[in-house]
């Protein structure tokens, strides 16, 4: 293509000398003249537009000219973006010339630079030693801290990560093997699965990818591939790969991929996604794309080793409380000391009686579950949990609305009867805590849209009756 504007270019400055030529015959102009018509009207070497429409050229040696569109362009596409950070639109056309285009480009943006020292900075940072591993007790606490409730599960969690910490860090699997610490959850949707992982990761400042089971199918087939798991934390771990290696990856939604009842056909996001989890789940050295979740000949690959990442699996099992009731049945269905029938229709936390067989009679194949040795559960969300989740988290949502009426000088105020008239409705929803939020920003917005208006606002105090739309807020005036 540039060959052919070259040609044209040539021909183009051929009618130019022809045109210079008839210019010298025509009478001599005055040097004021000589100015305003600026010799010829230069054209865009590569789009061929004239000055006249384009604006300022470049100009480049042997008289070449470019207008400042094609130059931004030839440098976009030059390195896919990797040249962006010039911008021609900026340059200085007059004294413009093509080493100085060069030396720029092979400059690296001072951003990029920056990054990278960030990154240094956190490596020195980061070297697991077995004295910054928190002991289980110092876990359970700095949990207590956003986590309400689920006081088995943080149990649970804080022996799991301290013990495989514990094994990473002393590196003692020559003498005796200590397995793996796998764990899975089985808790109802809106329980604190996910939040507690996030915790636990944020706690020990480890990497953590969170990922959707449901997203996984076997390889060849649409959808990504198990391995896909390790990019995600490679990812989260800034393609750094000692730190991916004690990173802990939480699979969400995992009883989504139970086995298939009852079907002929292949099951290739189910049964094989549980299959393809068995050996990162016990530890192998894997291929993973790096900046990429599929892999292809243009993304380059790293090796992974799993054996010291900490998987958490968690799901909802819907109708996994009816196996369970089932199991108990047979056991008591015998004898004088029958049962009756709806004898555990009552128990709310029947999930906490969950075995392995029963997981297994679900649908998960008795390999995965072998290497899932930690199985505990997380009850649903009563109403006292809700109002405490309100409240009492570090983070908890009152505590973001009333810092940030504070910084408007207004005090805001929950009646006790106004946290159980949200918790009441979330219950509602059945969404668990996830509830919350939403319910909060929906009568929270007129307050925090009307309350800057006026000055003399002091005090909102939020009552039942405005959670229940039966009135307003009661507002105190300053001083009062
Ligand atoms: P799931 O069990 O479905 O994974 P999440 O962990 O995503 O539920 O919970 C949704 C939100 O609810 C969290 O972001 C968190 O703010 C809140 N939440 C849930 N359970 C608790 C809890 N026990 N304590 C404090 N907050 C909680």
């Amino acid at each position: 293509m540039i060959f052919s504007t070259r040609n044209e270019v040539q021909i183009m400055s051929e009618e130019i000398n022809e045109t210079e030529l008839e210019e010298k015959e025509v009478p001599a102009k005055t040097t004021e003249e000589k100015d305003e018509t600026h010799d010829v009207e230069r054209y865009c070497y590569l789009c061929r537009r004239p000055e006249s429409i384009t604006g300022k050229m470049i100009t480049l040696p042997k008289d070449i000219h470019i207008c400042v569109d094609c130059m931004q362009r030839t440098m976009d596409s030059m390195g896919n973006g990797q040249f962006s950070f010039i911008d021609a639109t900026n340059m200085d056309l007059n004294n413009m010339d093509l080493s100085r285009l060069m030396e720029n480009m092979q400059e690296p943006p001072a951003q990029a630079v920056k990054k990278k020292d960030k990154k240094k900075k956190k490596k020195e940072k980061k070297e697991l030693n077995l004295r910054d591993i928190p002991a289980p007790h110092k876990i359970k606490a700095m949990l207590d801290e956003y986590v309400i409730g689920q006081d088995y599960a943080k149990k649970v969690m804080s022996v799991a990560v301290y013990n495989h910490y514990k094994r990473v860090v002393t590196n003692t699997m020559e003498e005796i093997e200590i397995d793996k610490s796998n764990m899975l959850m089985v808790g109802p949707t809106g329980s604190g699965k996910t939040y507690l992982v996030k915790t636990l990761a944020r706690l020990l400042q480890v990497p953590l990818a969170i990922t959707d089971a449901t997203s996984l199918t076997e390889a060849g087939y649409i959808g990504d591939d198990v391995e896909s798991v390790l990019s995600k934390l490679l990812q989260a771990a800034d393609n750094d790969v000692d730190e991916a290696e004690h990173g802990i990856i939480f699979i969400d939604e995992i009883d989504k991929i139970a086995k298939k009842q009852n079907t002929n056909s292949r099951d290739v996001s189910g049964e094989s996604v549980q299959q393809g989890l068995l050996k990162l789940l016990e530890g192998a050295e894997v291929e993973v794309p790096v900046g990429a979740t599929s892999k292809n000949a243009m993304v380059p690959m790293t090796t992974i080793n799993t054996k010291n990442i900490l998987f958490i699996c968690g799901g909802a099992f819907p109708d996994l409380d009816e196996i369970i009731k089932k199991r108990l049945m047979k056991q008591t269905s015998i004898g004088f000391h029958a049962d009756l029938k709806d004898k555990f229709d009552k128990d709310e936390n029947i999930l906490s009686r969950v075995t392995v067989d029963d997981l297994r009679e679900y649908g998960m194949i008795p390999e995965f579950l072998g290497r899932l040795p930690m199985v505990f559960t997380l009850e649903g969300l009563s109403k006292d949990m809700l109002v405490r989740i309100l409240k009492e988290p570090k983070n908890a949502i009152l505590k973001q609305y009333q810092k940030l009426l504070e910084l408007d000088e207004v005090e805001l105020i929950f009646d006790e009867s106004a946290l159980e008239a949200i918790a009441e409705k979330a219950l509602e929803k059945k969404t668990g805590a996830r509830a919350l939020r939403a319910i909060i920003e929906k009568f929270m917005l007129d307050i925090m849209f009307e309350i800057p208006k006026d000055d003399t606002i002091g005090r909102v105090i939020i009552n039942r009756d405005y959670i229940l739309n039966h009135g307003t807020p009661v507002i105190e005036l300053r001083g009062q």
